[in-house]
């Protein structure tokens, strides 16, 4: 007996040492193929050239999906598209003209939501940086209010959708944003988080042509403006992108990045770079994590640009599903260490994890520093513990967020490598670790993090607050 359960041990213990050198070896398979196998720079590049703005609803966010799903059968992963429906909205053909003091057609771009209105022509007055108190000393009444986004001193940036609500409290015919970058950029983005049409018609505007007009205001100098508004919301039936990797038990891993774009933006670095790396997670898992046991769902989200819907309806949809972890990719560069947002007892996890990828940079370490307003958001509102990658981008990479110049040139092959190996062996790691289990947090819980990181304010200013309690 004795002899037996002696025996015993010792071949356990000879399993265990066999599955972690497999495992050890399963991580140099998948470093040594995401460097000298990469997959994911070519399919981003497709997609940003072939494609380019691929925006919920349109025939080229159908396209990109085409392209994604071909390749990820060509490497033998079975596609399961999930449709959904969400509140869209159509760029239509909107003009912005400046008639007075000389003729100029601006480059403006209407916010997500914009609903079409006739044309209009109206006087221009400024009120810095939008708050209520910024309308003391000026008429906005049927006036066209022109706004800066440089952030005030002392105070949080006002919110594009705050700004627009506070115009119409004081009866304006429409809200001008001036970038708060300059070099001709426009920045993209939605005039709310809820999917309604906005009240007045908003655009953004070049830091540029906006200084120019904010310079003849504050000298007297009458503008008239003409605004022309054709976009406008209609619901959509877009779909999210699945693939499945079934583990031995109950239990599943989710990694997601958002496929979609802004229409004006190639979406090379938002979030074509998420997208790639996740195709070449598809590939690592599919060839060097076979045995997985947890299931691993790889979720190219759909429609995040116009407020998360994509991720949310996901979340939705898998309600029953026991969800032990999100990882979540939007705009990921070159890892520099992990973020485990507030969950704060999957530190030594990744701590230990560290400790084996020693060429990469990953000085961060374990930082644990939760973010609003991109596809983990739906999981985290639900209290699952949600990750992503600390990571670098070059200047050049992020300055072009949500405008033309967001091209495929930015892209850095060696980060789409390096981003892939690491989270295919965090991946890996997380979904054989029997260590792990699935625990949710609860409301009190959830509204505890938000309140530590001060994201509770952001989240009920944003309209987005899920619970009851305050
Ligand atoms: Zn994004």
């Amino acid at each position: 007996m004795k002899t037996r359960t002696v025996s015993s041990i010792i071949f356990s213990i000879l399993i265990i040492s066999n599955l972690f050198a497999q495992r050890n070896n399963n991580y140099k398979d998948i470093a040594g193929s995401a460097f000298l196998e990469n997959s994911s720079y070519k399919l981003l590049e497709r997609i940003c050239d072939e494609v380019g703005g691929r925006f919920l609803g349109t025939p080229q966010n159908e396209r990109a999906i085409e392209i994604l799903k071909s390749e990820l059968e060509k490497i033998g992963c079975t596609v399961k598209l999930e449709k959904f429906k969400v509140p869209g909205w159509v760029r239509g053909n909107d003009e912005v003209i400046m008639q007075i003091p000389a003729p100029l057609k601006l480059q403006a771009v209407a916010l997500g939501y914009v609903n079409a209105t006739p044309t209009f022509t109206a006087g221009v007055v400024y009120a810095s940086y939008g708050f209520d108190e910024d309308y003391q000393n000026i008429n906005a009444e049927d006036k066209i209010v022109l706004v800066t986004q440089e952030p005030p001193k002392g105070k949080e940036q006002i919110l594009r959708y705050e700004a627009i609500d506070i115009a119409v409290k004081h009866k304006a015919k429409a809200i001008l944003f001036i970038n708060e970058y300059a070099g001709t950029i426009n920045m993209a983005g939605v005039g709310n988080f809820k999917g309604t049409p906005t009240k007045i018609p908003a655009y953004s505007l070049t830091y540029e042509e906006g200084k120019r007009i904010q310079r003849l205001i504050e000298r007297n100098i009458p503008v008239n403006v003409e605004i022309t508004t054709k976009s406008f919301c209609k619901d959509v039936e877009p779909e999210n992108v699945v693939v499945t990797f079934k583990g031995k038990v109950d239990g599943k891993i989710v990694v997601g990045a958002h496929i979609d774009s802004w229409d004006i933006a190639p979406g090379a670095i938002d979030n074509g770079v998420g997208s790639a790396i996740l195709f070449d997670v598809a590939r690592l898992l599919k060839k060097y994590n076979p045995d997985n046991y947890y299931t691993v769902e790889l979720v190219w989200f759909n429609g995040e640009e116009i407020g998360l819907g994509g991720s949310t309806k996901y979340a939705e949809m898998h309600w029953n599903d026991k969800i032990i972890a999100m990882i979540n990719m939007d705009m990921t560069g070159s890892p520099t260490g992990f973020n485990v947002m507030g969950f704060d007892e999957y530190k030594p996890f990744f701590e230990n994890l560290i400790q084996s990828l020693n060429g990469f940079n990953l000085s961060d370490g374990v930082v644990s520093r939760p973010y609003t307003n991109s596809d983990h958001m739906p999981f985290m509102f639900e209290g699952i513990p949600t990750f992503t990658l600390q990571d670098h981008l070059d200047e050049n990479m992020y300055k072009f967020y949500h405008d033309r110049g967001d091209s495929f040139d930015k892209v850095n092959k060696k980060y789409l490598s390096e981003a892939a190996a690491v989270v295919s062996i965090m991946v890996t790691s997380l979904s054989n670790d029997m260590n792990i289990s699935y625990t949710k947090r609860n409301e009190k819980e959830m509204v505890d993090l938000f309140k530590k990181f001060g994201l509770d304010k952001r989240l009920k200013r944003q309209g987005e607050w899920k619970y009851k309690i305050d």
